[in-house]
């Protein structure tokens, strides 16, 4: 099974052409939206660029960025729906700029499903086996066994409008694993499910990926997936990678500011420019942390920094900074409470009582402390130092 390597990929969509009279201001519409992306060239939109990354046998990569930021795009590429304007697509050291979809080896899942509706489960999965022409002794047991694996033997002779969308989307799956396809991509698969099925089915997707060993390359929008699910995270914006390392490092050492605020629920807090001392230090919640020498190089003339915390690396203590409490928001194990210290918001996590009972009130006074060693400390380009 072959590795994917891309190289400094570039993909631009043409301009919206307006023309005739027909639909003449809705062509306008979609070209002055596409004039005001942040990235365009003379030609067009600018979905991807610079992108660089190695996908090796057996990877699951998550590609994690709002809507928008091009995560479609690099799976069309890869599959070879799209054709990049500049860049090098290897499989195993093999040129691939050229090599048709069909040749390629990959196998996608939709957000929509796109199932046959006239067709049974087990049609819809046997597809890919047919359209090779695998004898039917072939195909019935590969069918039979990848429905069992994905719990839809019991399904096998219904059609997909008698499906939930949990099971559509594993009718997907197996349809596009049967194929035993070297590189299985899937575009926001779980997005049109309800938040239950969506758990359920993270857990069986993992499951299955250990059974089949091939590379996932997985598409959301959703940092939660991303966490869960993936060894690997590249996160995307405006087209532009903005990390791409194992999943606890962009949670813990996030490579930039939009990084930091995307990835982890709740958002990170945030102080905005806060000025550097003299002698290099900065004062979070009453507490002094002394910048490095690397620190200081990397900040050079600049004598502000952004400073990060996670909620759960702020705790409500006996002593410590003067706060109050907002409110505060059960959900699942853990509480979020919102506090306002010197007109600023932060949320605390802490775990939530097995009781249930919230133990603060609003308005209440409290202290809080950070944890100096979890500070994530940016320059004013948002790069992380
Ligand atoms: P994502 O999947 O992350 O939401 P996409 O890869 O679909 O993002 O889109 C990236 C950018 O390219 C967006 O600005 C989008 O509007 C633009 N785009 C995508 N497909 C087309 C297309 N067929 N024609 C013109 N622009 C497109
Ligand atoms: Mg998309």
């Amino acid at each position: 099974m072959p590795e994917i390597k891309l190289v400094d990929i570039a993909m631009i969509y043409p301009f919206q052409k307006v023309s005739g009279i027909f639909n003449r201001n809705q062509q306008e519409l979609i070209l002055q939206q596409q004039k005001s992306m942040p990235y365009t060239s003379n030609e067009g939109v600018i979905a991807l660029q610079h992108f660089t990354a190695t996908f090796t046998d057996g990877d699951f990569v998550a590609v994690l960025g709002p809507s928008g930021s091009g995560k479609s795009t690099l799976l069309r590429v890869i599959a070879g729906l799209e054709r990049p304007v500049a860049g090098d697509i290897y499989f195993d050291d093999r040129d691939y700029k050229f090599v048709p979809a069909a040749e390629r080896d990959c196998a996608m899942v939709f957000q929509n499903f796109s199932l046959y509706p006239n067709q049974t489960v087990y049609k819809n999965i046997a597809f890919p086996l047919e359209v090779k022409h695998t004898p039917r002794e072939q195909t019935e047991p590969e069918v039979r066994k990848i429905a069992e694996l994905l719990n839809l033997d019991t399904k096998l002779d219904r059609l997909p409008q008698d499906l939930s969308g949990g099971e559509k989307q594993r009718v997907a799956l197996a349809r596009a694993l049967i194929k035993k396809p070297s590189v299985l991509l899937l575009d926001e698969p779980f997005s049109n499910l309800d938040p239950v099925m969506r758990a359920r089915l993270r857990v069986q997707l993992k499951k299955i990926h250990e059974v089949f060993q091939t590379t996932f390359i997985y598409v959301t929008h959703d940092q939660y997936d991303a966490l869960y699910l993936a060894d690997r995270i590249i996160v995307l914006k405006d087209g532009i990678m903005q990390m791409d390392d194992s999943t606890a490092n962009v949670y813990n050492y996030p490579a930039n500011r939009f990084t930091a605020e995307f990835v982890g629920s709740p958002s990170m807090n945030f102080f905005d420019e806060v000025p550097l001392s003299k002698t290099g230090t900065i004062s979070i919640l009453g507490q002094t942390v002394q910048l490095d020498k690397a620190q200081m190089k990397k900040l050079g003339r600049n004598h502000t920094v952004d400073v990060g915390i996670r909620g759960y690396d702020i705790s409500i203590a006996s002593e410590g900074y003067p706060a109050k409490i907002e409110y505060c928001e059960p959900v699942e194990s853990e509480l979020l409470i919102h506090v306002r210290a010197d007109d600023k918001s932060l949320i605390v996590v802490e775990k939530a009582d097995e009781s249930g009972n919230i133990r603060y009130f609003r308005d209440q006074e409290v202290f809080l402390k950070a944890n100096s060693d979890r500070l994530h400390i940016f320059d004013q380009n948002g790069e992380r130092i």
